[in-house]
């Protein structure tokens, strides 16, 4: 039952939310869980196809511009409409639909095992007409380009003519809504139709985007058993028919294959691409596409799953935030995993921090090769982080944008937007994370150090020294609710371990390869003087500590402000942004998500436990979690200082965030990062995992409604199972070599058949 999400309901609000829930994607290619025939008339719908950094170029409307603020920016576009199927039933004038005749069984199926959804219908025509008809859909782990629908129509009381209509369309516009400043505000029709044309079997659309230029195309093929049926292909208007009419008698299947194919990837020839494409597939069948499907999937969860006993509601939760975190990571240079992933146009398919703190994790644990693309794609970026840094005034280092798709900076609001240079750190952070996990020098030495060198640079340049220490002026740190503010204790303390980080990796490659060192020293003009200057800044840096609450300031006003008057604020004035002008709210101690407990949870070794715990109690009192960035983090560091109750109510918040829709705005797309939270919020949290220099430790215990539960972590190579249930945590070498790990303050030895068990603590 767990592994797969059913849904019935049929209401509006329902219908919007599922097209999120049901989405499919590969990282590559996204498709909304919209119906086929759609919902009719009388029912808005947000129909989406989106291809991973498929953006077009829309400028930048501002009543006041500023120097160096953006000019343009990028937006992920809706792409050409694979997904209609229409079934025309004799003399009727109107398609199946479910807004007319009636329904007398409807049902959906997300199957997070076997990567397809599925939909089955009994309907009968207001003329009396019943047939059953299941439409299954995959978007292909393992071709890419591949979204695939097949059609299971069946008469049950009428024998009579049937007309199939299957349609591709690149008439296609985005969603827009002017009052929400979390998606796209304007710029709705962003394609216009190149050709849509014929070539023997197959149908076609080119679409290109308005200012970008970039263009993409759906090559469709579409086969037909059971019926004999005359078919009929045509384009009209920007648009390709397959019509199909033959009488039914006895089960007909259709199985309509698109190929996407777009001019970033695939070369100038689309339609050609999408031919060679579908040679490629053969023959194919649906039930072929799924048993690969499956393949790829058992091979995922075989790594990445994670069990809870007896809670089949958590169960699903967790399961079905990893399979839309797989679904929506990008594995190109080109692209990444975007705010909503794949799953809708919320942020405008933007890519933020959220991708290195709360997803990357999951991916370096259980998919390095994923995790890895991820840091390509950043490395990919440099020099246009490089060139931004420029543009801010700073003589040296990269600076990187804090939303893009392509590279360079898409946040018009700087205060909450280009202000949140922790999104630099961040960056290297994940690139340390990756080197303390895979322990890969010759990553380091391609890209990592690269990365991590300009990325100190832009510290070195930003901060400066007052009465000794090194302090950083005028950013905002992850929480949007304070903006602008001199040394914000999650900015400094990541740029304190990026600056020491840069200096190590120096002595690392030193030590690894001095030619292939030296040769890098010489290419970015790194000196002796300079990595001794990073170390110097990183040992100074100003980290605020505020004596008579014993905790970490957010910055170095934070604490003088007002609180802001929670009692006297409404349930309906949250989230704050939506009601309060930005100053109101920046006047006030009011965090909106994990700011200083997060770099506590990051950098845990900066702080004794004690200061830790302060922090916690303080931030927790003025946090509205606003952001779904903030219940995860607060859930680990519950874990961490050993509150149980408070760690498990912040996750279940996390489990089921879009499958509740708690945040209310699922419609929009998944919220990503928390997806990747529910899964830390266990890990990190309950099971208390940590990667550092001295390698892999665990510190397990467990919420006290839960009998056992289980996950895997790759890590050196290794596939490490861990189980932990009231008696005790068991630990077991899957695959690999046999390793050291610290268990609470204990090393043990993990060497395959030999399980390690111990009671667990505290
Ligand atoms: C959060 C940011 C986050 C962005 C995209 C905002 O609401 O405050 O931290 O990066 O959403 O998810």
């Amino acid at each position: 039952m767990t592994w797969k999400i059913s849904n019935s309901e049929l209401s509006q609000q329902a219908l919007l939310n599922m097209e999120s829930l049901f989405a499919l994607g590969n990282g590559y290619l996204g498709v909304r869980g919209n119906f086929e025939e759609g919902y009719g008339p009388s029912m808005s719908t947000i129909r989406g196809t989106y291809l991973n950094a498929f953006h077009d170029i829309i400028e930048i409307p501002y009543g006041e511009k500023l120097f160096a603020f953006p000019d343009t920016q990028q937006k992920l576009v809706n792409n050409i409409d694979a997904q209609t199927v229409l079934v025309y039933l004799d003399d009727e004038p109107e398609p199946f639909r479910l807004d007319h005749g009636t329904i007398s069984a409807h049902e959906r199926h997300l199957h997070m095992d076997k990567g397809y959804a599925e939909r089955k219908v009994q309907w009968t025509s207001p003329s009396g007409k019943e047939i059953r008809l299941t439409f299954r859909r995959l978007v292909s782990f393992t071709r890419r380009e591949l979204f695939a629908i097949q059609l299971q129509l069946e008469p049950v009381n009428f024998n009579g003519r049937v007309r199939i209509v299957s349609t591709v369309n690149g008439n296609v516009k985005n969603y827009t809504n002017p009052n929400d400043p979390r998606v796209g505000a304007g710029h709705a029709e962003r394609m216009t139709v190149i050709d849509a044309g014929v070539r023997g079997q197959d149908g076609y659309v080119i679409d290109e985007t308005m200012a970008s230029k970039l263009r993409a195309a759906c090559v469709t093929r579409h086969r037909l058993e059971g019926s004999g049926a005359q078919v009929q292909l045509e384009a009209r208007s920007g648009e390709v028919l397959f019509t199909a009419s033959f009488p039914l008698s006895g089960p007909v299947t259709l199985t309509k294959y698109n190929m996407y194919a777009d001019s970033l990837r695939h070369g100038s020839d689309l339609v050609e691409e999408g031919i060679r494409l579908h040679e490629r597939l053969q023959d194919l069948s649906f039930e072929d596409l799924v048993a690969e499907q499956t393949r790829y999937l058992d091979n995922y969860w075989k790594s990445a799953d994670v069990t809870i006993r007896n809670d089949d509601r958590l169960q699903e939760g967790i399961r079905f935030n990893l399979f839309q975190l797989l679904q929506s990571a990008g594995r190109d240079k080109y692209s990444n995993i975007s705010a909503k992933g794949l799953s809708g146009e919320g942020y405008e398919g933007h890519y933020f921090w959220d991708t290195e703190i709360y997803m990357f994790p999951v991916f370096l644990m259980t998919q390095p090769d994923i995790a890895r693309q991820l840091l390509l794609y950043r490395y990919a970026a440099l020099d246009q982080a490089r060139a931004r840094a420029r543009e801010m005034g700073h003589k040296q280092g990269a600076l990187y944008p804090w939303r893009t798709i392509s590279g360079t900076e898409c946040s018009s609001f700087f205060p909450s937007g280009t202000a949140q240079y922790h999104i630099s750190a961040d960056i290297a952070y994940s690139y340390i994370q990756y080197y303390l996990a895979e322990q890969d020098q010759d990553f380091l030495l391609s890209y990592g150090a690269e990365v991590l060198i300009e990325t100190a640079r832009l510290w070195a340049d930003i901060g400066h020294y007052y009465n000794g220490a090194f302090h950083i002026d005028e950013v905002t740190g992850p929480d949007e609710y304070t903006c602008c503010v001199n040394n914000n204790y999650y900015t400094n303390v990541m740029a304190k371990h990026n600056l020491k980080w840069a200096a190590k990796s120096c002595s690392i490659l030193q030590d690894y390869d001095a030619e292939g060192y030296k040769a890098l020293c010489d290419r970015l003009g790194v000196t002796d003087a300079e990595i001794a200057a990073w170390a110097k800044a990183a040992d100074a840096m100003l980290l605020p500590y505020d004596e008579t609450l014993g905790i970490n300031p957010q910055d170095d006003t934070f604490l003088r402000k007002a609180v802001w008057d929670f009692e006297n604020t409404p349930e309906d004035k949250y989230p704050l942004l939506l009601h309060y002008h930005p100053l109101t709210i920046y006047r006030y101690q009011v965090c909106k998500q994990a700011d200083t407990v997060l770099a506590h949870f990051l950098l845990e070794d900066e702080q004794d436990f004690e200061t830790i715990r302060r922090s916690y109690d303080y931030y927790e009192g003025i946090t509205t979690h606003d952001s779904s960035l903030s219940s995860c983090i607060f859930s680990i560091m519950a874990s961490k200082i050993g509150n149980m109750d408070k760690a498990y109510e912040y996750f279940i918040e996390t489990a089921r965030l879009d499958l509740d829709n708690t945040h209310g705005n699922t419609k929009d797309g998944l919220h990503m990062a928390n997806m990747g939270g529910t899964w830390m919020s266990i890990v990190y949290g309950f099971a208390g995992m940590r990667i550092k220099e001295n390698g892999l430790s665990l510190s397990p215990a467990i919420p006290k409604d839960w009998e056992q539960y289980a996950f895997r972590l790759n890590f050196r190579g290794r596939l490490i199972g861990v189980s932990i249930e009231k008696s005790g945590v068991t630990i077991e070498l899957v695959e690999g070599e046999p390793l050291e790990i610290k268990l609470y303050e204990e090393l043990v030895d993990l060497a395959s058949g030999q399980p390690v068990k111990r009671p667990l603590k505290g």
